[in-house]
C-alpha cells in the first residue's frame, strides 16, 4: 500500500509545485481508479477568500510517523509546536533528516499528523476542503516541473486564464522575464522534455512566476540544496524576495544568507523543535543555531546551514 502512496504523493506534489487545481489531479486518480490517501472529511469546508487569520499557520503537538516507517523507530516528528503569523518570515534549519522538509508536506495535507493539530487560518487541515487549502499554498521546491509545452502555457497552470500581460509582470517580478525573451521564440518557446532546456535558477524562476500568478496567503519555500553559481544565486534571491512579500513564508533552509533576516527561525533537531527565535536572539543564546552559524561560517562557500560535510 505504501508502494501505491508514493506515486500518488509525487503526483500532488507536481500540482501543488504546478500550483494548479488539485482537483485536476483528483480526476486523473479517479480514472485510474485509485484512491488518494488522503480522503476529505464528509463535513470539510472550503476555506474562501477573505477568511479571517488566512495566513496562519500552526502545529499542536504535532507527531507524525511516516506510514511505511518500521515500528520502534522514533518518530520523524516529536511533539512539534509552533504559531505562525499571518505575513511572517519563519525558516526552519537543523541538520540532514531533521524532519524540516516532512513539516512542509504535512501544511497542504501530503500526509497527516499521526497525532496533534495541522492548523491552518486557526482550524484543524482535515477539516478544510483539501482543494480549497491547497489554493492558498504556494510551492517553490528543489524540482520544478515543466511540461512540454510553451513557457506561456507553463505559466498559466497556475492561472488558467491569465493575460500575456500577467505573465509578464509576473516574469519580470521572477527576474525571468528577460531570459525568456531571449528565447528563440520567447514566451512561445517550447519547454519540457525534448524541448529548449533551462538551467536550475531558470526552472526555479518559473516556479516563482507561477507562485506571484497564482498568489497564496501562504508560500513554502524548499530551498536549493545545489549550489547555483552566485549570479544566479542572487537574481533567484531577489525572485524570492518579491515572491514572500506582503505573505507568510516558510522557508526550509539551507543557506544561511536567508535566515538571518526572518522573522522566527525554528531550530529542528531529531524531529523536535530545540530552540526558535531571531538571528541575533539564537546567537546570544549560544545553542544548537549558535554551533550550526559557526559550523557555517568556517564551511567553504557556498557555505550550507544544515548539511555539514
Ligand atoms: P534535509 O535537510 O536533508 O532535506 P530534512 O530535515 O528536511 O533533511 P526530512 O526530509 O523531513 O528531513 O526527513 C526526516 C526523516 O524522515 C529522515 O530520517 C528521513 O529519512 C525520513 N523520511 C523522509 N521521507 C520518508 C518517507 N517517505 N518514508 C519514510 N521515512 C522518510
Amino acid at each position: 500500500q505504501a508502494r501505491l502512496l508514493f506515486p500518488l504523493i509525487a503526483l500532488m506534489r507536481v500540482a501543488l509545485d504546478l500550483q494548479t487545481s488539485g482537483a485536476l489531479f483528483a480526476r486523473i486518480f479517479e480514472y485510474l481508479d485509485l484512491r488518494p490517501a488522503i480522503v476529505d472529511a464528509p463535513d470539510a469546508a472550503p476555506l474562501p477568500a477573505g477568511a479571517p487569520r488566512l495566513g496562519e499557520v500552526a502545529f499542536d503537538g504535532v507527531t507524525f510517523r511516516y506510514p511505511d516507517a518500521r515500528g520502534g523507530e522514533r518518530a520523524t516528528l516529536n511533539d512539534v509546536s509552533f504559531a505562525i503569523e499571518p505575513g511572517q518570515y519563519a525558516a526552519f534549519v537543523g541538520p540532514s533528516g531533521a524532519g524540516k522538509t516532512t513539516v512542509s508536506y504535512l501544511i497542504p495535507r501530503f500526509y497527516e499528523a499521526t497525532s496533534g493539530s495541522v492548523r491552518f487560518a486557526g482550524r484543524d487541515v482535515r477539516d478544510i476542503d483539501r482543494e480549497s487549502l491547497v489554493s492558498h499554498i504556494g510551492v517553490v521546491s528543489q524540482e520544478t516541473y515543466l511540461f512540454h509545452a510553451t513557457i506561456a502555457e507553463n505559466l498559466r497552470y497556475a492561472k488558467v486564464d491569465a493575460t500575456q500581460s500577467e505573465l509578464e509582470t509576473a516574469a519580470r517580478a521572477a527576474n525571468i522575464h528577460e531570459t525568456i525573451m531571449s528565447f528563440p521564440d520567447g514566451y512561445e518557446t517550447v519547454v519540457g522534455e525534448r524541448g529548449y532546456r533551462l538551467s536550475g535558477g531558470e526552472k526555479q524562476r518559473i516556479a516563482i512566476a507561477r507562485v506571484l500568478l497564482k498568489d497564496p496567503e501562504v508560500l513554502v519555500l524548499d530551498e536549493a540544496t545545489s549550489a547555483l553559481d552566485t549570479i544566479s544565486e542572487r537574481v533567484v534571491q531577489q525572485a524570492l524576495d518579491a515572491a514572500s512579500h506582503g505573505r507568510t513564508t516558510i522557508a526550509i533552509a539551507h543557506r544561511l544568507s536567508t535566515v538571518v533576516g526572518a522573522d522566527v527561525i525554528y531550530v529542528v533537531d531529531h524531529g523536535r523543535i530545540v530552540e526558535h527565535g531571531t538571528h541575533s536572539e539564537l546567537l546570544a543564546v549560544g545553542g544548537a543555531y549558535a554551533r550550526l552559524y559557526a559550523e557555517q561560517a568556517a564551511a567553504p562557500s557556498p557555505a550550507r546551514l544544515s548539511r555539514p560535510a
